[in-house]
């Protein structure tokens, strides 16, 4: 491992006025992604300031009902907290289907958003990878590819983005405050990370020192309902095959409001516009849940090792709609 500084920031601002000034340096939050990544070699920090005591540790109220969260509220407080379990299952349904106890005791809210692909070849420094070694090429692509992506992805990078939590955030519209130098910026989940294209080194739209101080969820409409379902290889432990995040509305029979997010199915959480489009104004059948998803997985590029996916996403889709719309108590909002 490559020898590096550390520092424990005493404020916000120190912090990124650090950061932002030396190219090498990189923030700890639990450390349960980065210090990994120290330990195979493909990260290479040469400072780390570590912000996990900083006091972004609360879960607030916000005057519409919805929540700000710190952070660096670990993920099973966050899943545990009252107002997300009562307003937002959804969220904490993926918190809970994410890693283990143990390691969600110890991930912040910021470092799970900011997580690293788990492509396997991203994680072996001594295989080809755009995303590490910007230029080397891309292992997956004629390699394994099961967990890889189907919607997005370039020639040059085919990994898919870990994080459960950001799915989530991204179906309930949360928006992600964030400071930098020249002050605070709000960046909606939606669109925190991007799609590889020809720089697949870069995860998200931050730049270096941008610290990401809280997520703030907006409240839902009085009769939406959400949930969150993952579809992996094993009950826990495991990242999405494929998952999806849903907010419905349904009146009298017809869809006045979808927001759906995908994940396992791209470099950056998906959020599913067209099948959204297709939705609003449809009956609540499940001939319409189909349409959506098809409209959705339209665009779908598979990978030799993963055109399973496209059924899956299309059956999970459509079995989250329909779980919704004929509602299930444990997945009510
Ligand atoms: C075996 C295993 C299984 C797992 N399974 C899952 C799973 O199923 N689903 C899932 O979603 N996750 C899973 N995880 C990943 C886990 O959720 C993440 O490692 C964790 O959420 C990262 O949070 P952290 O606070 O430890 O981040 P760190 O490791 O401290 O940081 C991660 C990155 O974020 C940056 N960072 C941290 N905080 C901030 C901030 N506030 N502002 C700006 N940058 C910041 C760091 O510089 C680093 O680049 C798994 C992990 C392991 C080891």
């Amino acid at each position: 491992m490559k020898p590096f500084d550390y520092s424990r920031a005493a404020d916000a601002r120190t912090a990124v006025a650090t950061v932002a000034a030396r190219p090498g340096a990189a923030y700890l939050g639990g450390g349960t992604n980065l210090v990994d990544h120290l330990k195979l070699g493909v990260a290479r920090p040469d400072l780390l300031v570590d912000i996990s005591r900083l006091p972004f540790d609360r879960v607030e109220e916000l005057p519409d009902g919805g929540v700000r969260i710190g952070a660096n509220v670990r993920n099973s407080d966050l899943a545990a907290h009252p107002l997300v379990r009562q307003r937002f299952p959804a969220l904490a349904k993926a918190l809970l289907s994410g890693a283990s106890g143990q390691l969600r005791n110890a991930a912040t809210t910021g470092g799970n958003l900011l997580q690293r692909t788990r492509c396997v070849y991203f994680q072996d420094v001594t295989t080809p990878c755009n995303k590490r070694a910007p230029g080397s090429g891309c292992a997956a692509l004629g390699g394994y590819n099961r967990y890889h992506a189907v919607l997005g992805a370039s020639e040059h990078c085919v990994a898919v983005h870990p994080s459960d939590l950001a799915v989530a955030l991204s179906a309930l519209d949360a928006v992600a405050v964030v400071l930098r130098e020249d002050g605070e910026l709000r960046v909606p989940v939606a669109e925190l990370h991007r799609l590889p294209g020809d720089t697949p080194d870069r995860d998200t739209v931050l730049g270096q020192g941008d610290l990401i101080t809280a997520v703030e969820v907006p409240t839902l409409p009085a009769t939406a309902r959400s949930a969150y379902r993952k579809v992996r290889d094993r009950a826990s432990f495991a990242f999405a095959l494929v998952s999806v995040a849903a907010v419905l509305v349904v009146e009298a029979g017809t869809v006045r409001e979808a927001r759906i997010a995908l994940g396992g199915v791209a470099h950056k959480p998906w959020r599913a516009t067209h099948a959204e489009q297709e939705l609003r104004g449809a009956p609540a059948t499940e001939d319409a849940y189909r349409r959506a998803a098809d409209a959705e997985l339209a665009a779908a590029e598979p990978l030799p090792g993963n055109g399973f996916k496209i059924p899956m996403t299309r059956n999970t889709l459509a079995a989250v709609l329909r779980g919704l719309s004929e509602p299930d108590p444990q997945e009510r909002r």
